[in-house]
């Protein structure tokens, strides 16, 4: 694929509208000079082109440098479209809807853990069920699917699991408005109401790290991670089998009215629907219940992480020594406010496989966070490292408020699976002081470190291009994956 890239700046590259007359925006993708070769590989700026083609998108249709291919729109994609008379793809959301990362930190150091890692493991690897379609810690009555639907994280604080000062710090603390269960289906409920509290398999992990290095020490004693050494741990889950039938749901019905709407998009995986139609406010309302079951699984999790080093260390689970630093979701639709073109709108910002990172002062952070910006969350491998950024000013300049999410993949599924043994991985972690605790053996080998991108190039582009700030760094010392 022969992709017009021009060069904007060392961190920013335009495709032009003149690369498919269908495009009604430009795109722009984030990248240094290392990134967009991995990225040119790969079939993403097309993709990034084709969501350039929505009907009603604004603005850029935008890759951050841990983009790659995805179910229509690429993984690592941004892209707002007018509330008023844009759509919503239900593929720009992606099938884990509100899947995000939560980071709980701790009063522990790296030191005082050193000879109960393996129980430690151990601990969580029993407290947080895992496996592809498994049930999880809690089985709900439809009463109470109904109640998680609506409320979210709330409703799990309310059952016991977790603290208020819990909620302050969750993206819309816990709770996305508007969830509306009479458009979920039967088959999405039935899904989901055995598997809230559970890890999934694969990419989604519980791992326990420490603070290697720190950037700015300001910002990281806001967040309650200052100390060097100190250890925290990353909780990376969504919505399991409730948001993906959701999902399938409404990719059937958006493809079923393509013609309807009159739309002819260049890749059906687009097919969407009016923000203001009937299908497309069914699948917002729908997709906030998703949203808020993923708040209450991670919220179930995290109580489950608690109580695991509560066991271990012998003391009880209070949230006063395990603190939560804050929770983001990084598959989403929201409805906010930008200026574009000199003009404040309200735009639906679909953020597949991207974080919000609102900067300093804005009103949705919570207070305690005001004067730093919003944890930004961005898990790496689980070999090398992850890190904590917070949203910079650039976010609501140029991404509608958005950064990336993770360290995203340089090789597929099959091919990361060809490249290494579940055996082999395990022992090059193991040498590296990783201990690891996997329900799927086999999937192993997917989630290789070498997979993925190298994250610390990826959070370098977006903090050099002014979309967050590095904050802190963290290494892995337990990883726990479904
Ligand atoms: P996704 O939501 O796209 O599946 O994953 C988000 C990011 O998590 C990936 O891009 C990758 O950088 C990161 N990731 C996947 N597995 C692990 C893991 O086991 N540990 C850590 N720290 N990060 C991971
Ligand atoms: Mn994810
Ligand atoms: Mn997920």
């Amino acid at each position: 694929h022969n992709i017009p890239l021009e060069r904007i700046d060392a961190n920013r590259w335009r495709i032009p509208t003149r690369f498919n007359e269908a495009m009604r925006v430009p795109g722009v993708v984030y990248a240094d000079d290392e990134l967009i070769q991995q990225i040119i590989s790969d079939n993403a700026l097309t993709q990034v082109a084709n969501v350039a083609t929505l009907p009603g998108i604004v603005g850029h249709s935008l890759g951050m440098p841990d983009i790659h291919w995805g179910y229509g729109f690429p993984v690592g994609g941004v892209a707002a479209t007018d509330a008023r008379d844009g759509v919503v793809s239900p593929g720009g959301i992606g099938f884990d809807i509100n899947c995000g990362v939560r980071l709980l930190a701790t009063d522990l150091l790296r030191d005082q853990i050193k000879g109960s890692v393996d129980n430690l493991a151990d601990a969580l690897f029993r407290a947080l069920p895992s496996g592809v379609g498994g049930y999880g810690m809690r089985k709900l009555t439809s009463d109470e699917m109904r109640q998680v639907m609506l409320h979210g994280a709330r409703w799990a604080v309310e059952e016991g699991y977790g603290l208020e000062s819990d909620l302050e710090v969750t993206e819309e603390n816990g709770c996305l408005a508007g969830a509306k269960p009479e458009a979920v289906s039967r088959k999405a409920l039935e899904r989901g109401i055995g598997q809230l509290g559970s890890l999934g398999s694969g990419n989604h992990f519980a791992e326990v790290q420490y603070v290697e290095h720190i950037y700015d020490k300001e910002a990281a004693k806001a967040l309650g991670i200052g100390q060097i050494g100190q250890v925290v741990t990353t909780i990376h889950c969504g919505s399991r089998g409730f948001g993906h039938q959701i999902a399938e749901d409404y990719i059937k019905l958006a493809e079923a009215k393509q013609k309807e709407y009159g739309y002819e998009l260049p890749d059906r995986q687009l097919a969407c629907m009016p923000i203001n139609s009937e299908g497309g406010q069914a699948y917002l309302g729908a997709m906030a219940c998703a949203a808020n079951f993923a708040w209450a699984n991670r919220q179930l999790l995290m109580n489950g992480v608690r109580e695991a080093f509560a066991s271990v260390f012998g003391r009880k689970a209070r949230a006063k020594d395990m603190p939560m630093v804050y929770d983001v979701c990084h598959n989403i639709a929201k409805i906010e406010e930008y200026e574009v073109d000199g003009e404040l709108r309200q735009v639906c910002v679909h953020r597949k496989g991207a974080t919000r990172a609102f900067p300093k002062g804005h009103p949705a952070i919570p207070e305690q966070y005001r004067a730093v910006g919003q944890p930004v969350l961005i898990p790496g491998d689980m070999g090398r490292y992850s890190f904590v950024l917070v949203g910079a000013q650039g976010s609501m300049e140029q991404s509608f408020g958005s950064c990336c999410h993770g360290a995203g993949r340089r090789q597929s599924r099959t091919a990361a699976k060809k490249s290494i043994t579940s055996k082999e991985l395990l022992s090059k972690l193991e040498a590296r002081g990783v201990t690891v605790r996997v329900h799927s053996k086999n999937l192993l080998p997917e989630e290789a470190p070498s997979a993925y991108k190298d994250a610390q190039e990826v959070v370098n582009v977006v903090h050099n291009a002014g979309l967050a700030q590095l904050v802190a760094r963290l290494k892995p010392i337990v990883v726990v994956k479904g």
